[in-house]
């Protein structure tokens, strides 16, 4: 049974590489009907932000990707925050002290210190020198009878086997001969984040570790202690990096790569998805526009490489757009958009809107399946370009002094045109319609004439067509707008 999870520490919001993450173990499990687990790896109690917990789970929701089993949801393997498994941790830690696998040490800060501040004087990277290894059991027996603060241990062996990475292939990390002795119990009764999660891996039954690259030195140290526990390790699979298109470094620190703040600017989560995967490798294609579901069809775990993925966020407009397009044309996320743009216009517009008639569902409708392929968030139909709208634009009495005689005439035709027709208007035919007047005016320059119908119309000096105006803003209001000229 394929069991995966994610594992962040919630010491930070959710940013664009641990969505990748993310999203990488959602679409493994799915594709191979197995669970996706969110773990929160919460041990390091000094480093939590408050909130980042229920806004990690509240962001993979919205993403669209939720967990099967997490703190929030519960599940048979539960609890999900690590927090709530610490006996666990210290029976485990107890089980190798007794096992010979793990010691207690009981060795100060200040050695530690000066232990560091030696290696770094003579230019090596500092390590803990296993001193605590050689202390005798009752000297052990005698210190823990005295209260002595101490940790505990594992004892790092050399002969470290290698393990096939399902992405980076063979591998093996001598950690014995570059760290000391690693620290799986702090003083504090909290595990260190290597003792938690391979117990919570084990005792949680996942089957395959899709983790950041970062993680690929650890997991020799990990699979020590697996063996060392007489347990089964699961499959490992490191993801590469998620890097900027130039290269460096995704920052945490780089506040606009929170998930958070691509919800509050409208970026749509579907389009997130697709950037992220889009840009990384594991895919049978790398077409723009795809949704979850196909992302799981065309996931493909054997073409995942080792390069670092190239995020380029200049493109997230684009991505939005066509994601925004999908949404228009599906008839019940439409209605969303449309409730959602209702509230918008009400709050921007308060006391300015003359027309109950922009608020209307088919009014909406109409503007969204027009500006589709256009805007790439909602919220630009909330913008000053667009006001004409929602609210009638203010035509100057010099702007009326300014339309001539020609686009007189073509207005007052096309008004009569569209009354007489009295049917639902389209762009193609409007756009001939005015030509012809045009011609029939004799108007010399048409794209001028164009330009003050708009003005009329929109008080624009430039943007979307006549025509598409017209549609938009349909008989009864083109007539309304018209006319104030035409007096
Ligand atoms: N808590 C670790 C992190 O923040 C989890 C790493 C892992 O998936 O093993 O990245």
């Amino acid at each position: 049974e394929v069991r995966v999870r994610f594992a962040p520490s919630p010491t930070g919001f959710l940013h664009l590489g641990g969505l990748r993450t993310a999203l990488y173990n959602y679409i493994f499990a799915k594709k191979y009907g197995g669970s996706f687990i969110l773990r929160l790896e919460d041990t390091d109690q000094s480093r939590l932000v408050p909130g980042a917990a229920e806004s990690i789970e509240d962001m993979l929701e919205w993403a669209g990707i939720p967990p099967d089993e997490s703190p929030r949801r519960g599940g048979a393997a539960g609890p999900y925050l690590q927090s709530q498994r610490l006996d666990l941790y210290s029976q485990t830690a107890l089980q190798l002290v007794e096992s010979g696998h793990a010691y207690y040490c009981f060795c100060s800060s200040q050695r530690l210190e000066l232990l560091k501040k030696e290696a770094l004087r003579s230019g090596q990277t500092p390590r803990y020198d296993n001193r605590c290894r050689h202390l005798r059991a009752e000297q052990v027996q005698q210190k823990l009878a005295q209260g002595t603060p101490h940790v505990i241990r594992f004892r790092l062996e050399t002969g470290v086997e290698p393990f096939q990475d399902l992405i980076f292939g063979w591998n093996r990390h001598e950690v014995a001969e570059v760290e000391g002795d690693p620290v799986v119990m702090k003083a504090d009764g909290f595990p260190t984040y290597h003792l938690a999660n391979i117990v919570d891996d084990h005792h949680m039954k996942v089957s395959h570790v899709l983790r950041g690259s970062e993680w690929l030195i650890s997991t020799s140290k990990h699979l020590l202690m697996y063996s060392a526990l007489g347990w089964q390790a699961p499959t490992f699979g490191h993801l590469p990096l998620l890097m900027n298109k130039d290269g460096s470094k995704l920052s945490k620190r780089q506040g606009d790569i929170f998930i958070q703040s691509f919800q509050r600017d409208g970026v749509l989560p579907e389009a997130l998805l697709d950037i992220t995967t889009n840009c990384g490798s594991g895919f049978n294609t790398t077409r723009m526009g795809r949704k979850i579901d196909e992302l799981i069809s065309e996931f493909n775990p054997s073409k995942i490489t080792t390069h670092s993925a190239l995020l380029d966020l200049e493109k997230l407009p684009e991505f939005n757009k066509i994601h925004l397009e999908q949404r228009i044309e599906d008839e019940e996320q439409c209605r969303l958009l449309i409730n959602d743009l209702q509230g918008q216009i009400r709050q921007t517009y308060t006391a300015e809107i003359q027309d109950q008639e922009v608020l209307h569902e088919d009014y909406i409708r109409r503007v969204l399946h027009l500006r589709k392929g256009h805007i790439s968030a909602l919220k630009e139909l909330l913008s000053p370009v667009y006001s004409y709208l929602w609210v009638r634009p203010s035509v100057s009495s010099q702007q009326v002094a300014a339309l001539t005689a020609e686009a007189h005439q073509i207005a007052s035709s096309v008004l009569k045109l569209i009354e007489e027709r009295g049917e639902e208007l389209a762009v193609d035919r409007l756009n001939k319609d005015l030509k012809t007047l045009a011609k029939q005016a004799k108007a010399t320059k048409y794209r001028e004439v164009m330009k003050l119908l708009r003005l009329a119309l929109s008080g624009l000096q430039q943007g979307p067509s006549v025509a598409e105006m017209m549609v938009s803003l349909g008989p009864a209001e083109i007539s309304h707008r018209f006319q104030k000229l035409l007096q």
